[in-house]
């Protein structure tokens, strides 16, 4: 893509001519492992639903802004009310939506990095001020020094599990965000459904209404293609969401999409304990390396995040030479040398540790 002109970027606002397009770093490859897409794909069972509510929905007509038949469907899935659910054009979209509606100048975001990069990207885009409070050994967060940072806050934003470290953000700690924080917490569960049952903290939303939880079909629901995620929240903050959306983001098409995946949710499960016994597979496998400088972290989610001697080259190294595609976190300060890897189906799995292994040995 060209990049942007300096006589146009001399046009930008400021908070945008900072910017540069958005690479997701994707190259053509065999086997990818890179973005925690689901590899297993729609289950064979929910293909013809599917197919038939793409045929069935009115292409003719506008859809229904705040997702109608969607929008009680997951509210009926979670228990709550249809007022506690709103949709959006992937979680993406959420997530910048709760910047134009809570962030901006004066209203800071507390982030706990190493995190999801879009947070950041999306707090400068409205000239919202972040408060970093960094995690400390192993990755784990500084709950303390969140809930002090938080106490001045108009947004926290953590993510259970977190990507790309893979570790679920303590019960407690979300408590006390919520009870210190005057502006919104939201817990981003975009991975959750491949987390230990019970690691959620939607529980907590009758109790706080400060609390917002992140979801996302793009992962356990494969469906990363149709673009669609939702937040369960208190009413008056999904009003806030609602004000600030785009009326049609999430189309007639993907809103069929994510219902046929709704009512066949239970389709899903098996690809889902596949991934989750496969992670722990992997993990043992690559803990395994230890002699060739690998280092593994722990993992709740359908990734693992893994340090690697020249971790820059072996990502690579697996791409040109093996076709396999990774994500190369080296450059992102806290994760240096460290590698995120997509559990996939068992042959891929067993393609990158072969490839990796043998690249670790300068094979
Ligand atoms: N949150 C986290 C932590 C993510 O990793 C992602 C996707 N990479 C998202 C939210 C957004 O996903 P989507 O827009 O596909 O729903």
């Amino acid at each position: 893509m060209a990049g942007i002109a300096p006589e146009v970027r001399a046009l930008m606002r400021p908070s945008a001519a900072a910017l540069d397009p958005y690479d997701p770093a994707f190259s053509p490859v065999d086997v990818i492992l890179s973005a925690n897409e689901n590899n297993y794909g729609i289950p064979p069972e929910v293909a013809p639903a599917l197919a038939a509510a793409v045929t069935e929905a009115a292409w003719n007509r506008y859809p229904v802004p705040l997702g109608g038949e969607l929008r009680s469907q997951i509210a009926a899935w979670h228990n709550v009310a249809p007022e506690r659910v709103i949709i959006g054009n992937g979680g993406d979209e959420l997530l910048f939506n709760f910047f134009l509606a809570f962030g901006g100048a004066g209203h800071a975001l507390v982030s706990c990095p190493p995190t999801f990069s879009v947070y950041g990207l999306y707090a400068s885009m409205v000239e919202t001020p972040v408060i970093e409070v960094a995690r400390e050994k192993d990755f784990a967060p500084n709950v303390d020094a969140l809930v002090e940072a938080a106490r001045t806050a108009m947004l926290v934003v953590v993510t259970s599990p977190n990507n790309p470290t893979g570790d679920l953000f303590p019960r407690d700690g979300v408590r006390r965000l919520c009870e210190a924080c005057p502006g919104i917490v939201l817990v981003d569960e975009a991975y959750m459904e491949f987390a230990d049952p019970g690691s959620s903290v939607e529980g907590l939303l009758p109790t706080y209404d400060n609390l917002a939880v992140l979801h996302t079909f793009s992962k356990a629901f494969a469906l990363a293609g149709a673009r669609v995620g939702y937040v369960l929240a208190s009413a008056p903050v999904v009003a806030a969401l609602a004000a600030v959306r785009q009326p049609y983001s999430v189309s007639v098409l993907d809103q069929a999409a994510a219902l046929a995946a709704v009512t066949h949710r239970d389709a899903f499960l098996p690809a889902i304990e596949a991934i989750r016994m496969d992670r722990t597979r992997l993990s043992a496998t690559l803990a395994g390396l230890a002699s060739l400088g690998v280092r593994v972290w722990p993992s709740q989610a359908n990734f693992i995040c893994v340090r690697v001697p020249h971790a820059r080259d072996a990502w690579r190294r697996l791409r040109d030479e093996r076709s396999i595609l990774v994500r190369d976190f080296s450059s992102t300060p806290g994760l240096e040398d460290c590698l995120r890897i997509t559990v996939g189906k068992p042959e891929e799995n067993d393609l990158v540790v072969g490839a990796l292994t043998s690249i670790l040995k300068g094979e």
